[in-house]
């Protein structure tokens, strides 16, 4: 337990590429822009208990 197997990608909603940013199952964040680097666009998104959550995107 506790290994880096227990980490999950965060993928992009848009184009459903791998983002940089990991969590595992106690991470929490609200309302955090992430950048795609595929698409190049950013989604706000959310976790809380688990429960990944996607919001408007930003736009430019
Ligand atoms: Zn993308």
């Amino acid at each position: 337990m506790g290994e880096n197997s227990n980490l999950n990608f965060i993928k992009c909603p848009k184009c459903n590429a791998k983002t940089k940013l990991a969590y595992s199952f106690n991470t929490t964040f609200a309302n955090l822009p992430i950048y795609c680097q595929n698409c190049k666009q950013t989604t706000i998104m959310s976790l809380l208990n688990g429960i990944l959550s996607t919001k408007t995107s930003w736009t430019n």
